[in-house]
């Protein structure tokens, strides 16, 4: 911190180049606005990095993710549509049920005739189907949880064999703590809407057009955040944390003054920056730090979001050492399985380049907030733990022949009880400091396309603002 200089002004400033962050920054620099990006790391990108190593190509974080209006934009912005992958629209997924795979039954009559429900479940479909039912009164917890409302409407196998598992492959979460209104939004307001889940997200399907495909990108899901830090070249500081956010003292250009540690490779020049517009987009409790001195109950509230831990464990195979087809997407496994992998995708099979030829590679999930202990192991009994689980599953006969292990101890925010309430309140504190807003996954949903939509609002927020 050795400038004597007064600290450069600028219109706006972005913290965390996750995709959030790197989708708010270049959307504003896209709009005319000199935004500047500051990253605590010595790379961009977040959670979303793949890496090629002896003919497989690991993603470390999301496999993949769904192609959005926005994201699809995005690549096309930054000339990286023509590499954007397709996975098969029909692929079936497995749910472990009894020890053997069984294909999940995803649609309406593919439940209705799936031998894998009893009958009074099926029956509990159709009469959410034509009767009406309400969202569940909110209690002194928040609202409903999403194991309380699938038991309400539609009984415990529907969520030991179904629910949970989805939930498991999204949040890595508790059913009987996530929210269902946070959580799953959409299905909290077909209730509320229509009286009806089927109906409800029928409608909703209809009003929003057609199901996005699930894609990555030809060298990897971090082609994505390569081309935004790319295109945003100097206007991204690598190796820069921001350490807190005040507001400016009086007559001083810009709303907030930010202050940064800066690591040693870092060749930035500031070391505190006045902004109008400040965009955090850290995990949770990092920018809780960076907002203490603005609202002391700031620290607590944003501390209070519990991130589950994921392993994240991929294992490459020669094509003979399994009997297993792999047709298919993967599969996920229901608590009563006693397994500790969550969930497994078949990368191989749903996306080309993934391994070398008559070689498969698949990644399993392990962890979550029902194993925190599992993401303490050493990456060779994860490895180890895994190939034993899968050997048996998938009729694996030889040992690995690649692999990856990545350890995230606060990888998915959860959207437990109370979330909804937390965010309003967020939101009116918020509201005391204009130019001053979150993105991140802790808030409209943790996928790929749900923090980019966010990240681009947050830029309309600043461009419409009462300062731009
Ligand atoms: C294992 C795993 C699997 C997933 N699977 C899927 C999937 O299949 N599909 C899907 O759509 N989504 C998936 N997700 C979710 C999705 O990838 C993430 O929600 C999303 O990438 C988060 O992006 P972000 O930019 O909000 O946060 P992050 O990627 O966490 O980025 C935050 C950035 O802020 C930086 N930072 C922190 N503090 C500071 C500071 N003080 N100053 C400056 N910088 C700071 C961090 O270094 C980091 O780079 C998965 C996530 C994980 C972890």
């Amino acid at each position: 911190m050795t400038s004597p200089a007064a600290p450069a002004f600028f219109p706006a400033i972005v913290i965390g180049a996750g995709i959030s962050g790197l989708a708010c920054a270049y959307t504003l620099r896209q709009r005319g606005i000199d935004a500047q990006l500051f990253e605590a790391s010595e790379r961009a990108g977040g959670v979303i990095r793949s890496v090629a190593r002896d003919g497989f190509l690991f993603e470390l974080g999301p496999q993949s993710f769904n192609l959005t209006e926005s994201l699809r934009k995005l690549s096309r912005e930054l000339r990286i549509e023509a590499e954007i992958l397709s996975a098969p629209a029909k692929l079936p997924r497995y749910l472990l049920l009894d020890g053997q795979l069984a294909p999940a039954p995803l649609s309406p009559p593919a439940f209705i005739t799936s031998p894998l429900f009893s009958g009074s479940t099926k029956w509990s479909v159709l009469r959410d189907v034509l009767g009406h039912s309400r969202p569940a009164a909110d209690t002194a917890a928040g609202g409903e949880s999403v194991a309380h409302f699938v038991r309400r409407k539609f009984g415990d196998e529907l969520l030991e064999k179904l629910v949970g598992p989805f939930v498991s492959g999204i949040y890595a979460g508790d059913p009987e703590k996530l929210e269902l209104r946070s959580a799953f939004p959409q299905l909290f307001a077909a209730e509320n809407a229509r009286g009806s889940i089927i109906r409800g997200l029928l409608r909703a399907k209809r009003r929003g057009g057609k199901t996005p495909t699930l894609v990555t990108f030809e060298h990897g899901n971090q082609t994505l955040g390569d081309a935004l830090a790319g295109n945003l070249g100097p206007a991204l500081h690598l190796g820069v944390a921001a350490t807190i956010v005040t507001v400016s003292p009086f007559g001083a250009r810009g709303r907030f003054l930010v202050h940064f540690a800066k690591s040693q490779e870092s060749s930035a020049a500031a070391n505190s920056v006045y902004a109008d517009h400040v965009i955090i987009a850290t995990p949770a409790s990092a920018a809780g730090k960076l907002l203490g001195n603005l609202d002391e109950a700031l620290p607590r509230l944003l501390g209070s979001v519990e991130y589950a831990p994921v392993a994240v464990v991929s294992l490459g195979y020669r094509r003979t050492a399994i009997t297993n087809s792999l047709h298919g997407f993967g599969f996920l496994a229901p608590r009563s399985s006693r397994l500790r992998i969550l969930g497994c995708v078949w990368n191989s099979s749903l996306f080309p380049g993934r391994a070398p030829e008559e070689a498969v590679l698949v990644t399993s999930f392990v962890g979550g907030a029902f194993d925190k202990a599992a993401c303490q192991l050493p990456a060779t009994d994860l490895e180890g733990l895994v190939h034993q689980e899968l050997r048996r599953i998938l009729g694996i006969s030889e040992a690995p022949i690649g692999s990856n292990v990545q350890v995230w101890s606060h990888a998915i925010p959860q959207y437990d009880l109370g979330h909804y309430r937390r965010a309003q309140t967020l939101q009116q504190k918020l509201a005391a400091f204009p130019g001053l807003a979150l993105a991140g996954n802790y808030l409209d949903g943790p996928a790929v396309g749900a923090v980019v939509d966010r990240a681009i609002r947050l830029a309309d927020y600043v461009l419409d603002g009462p300062t731009r």
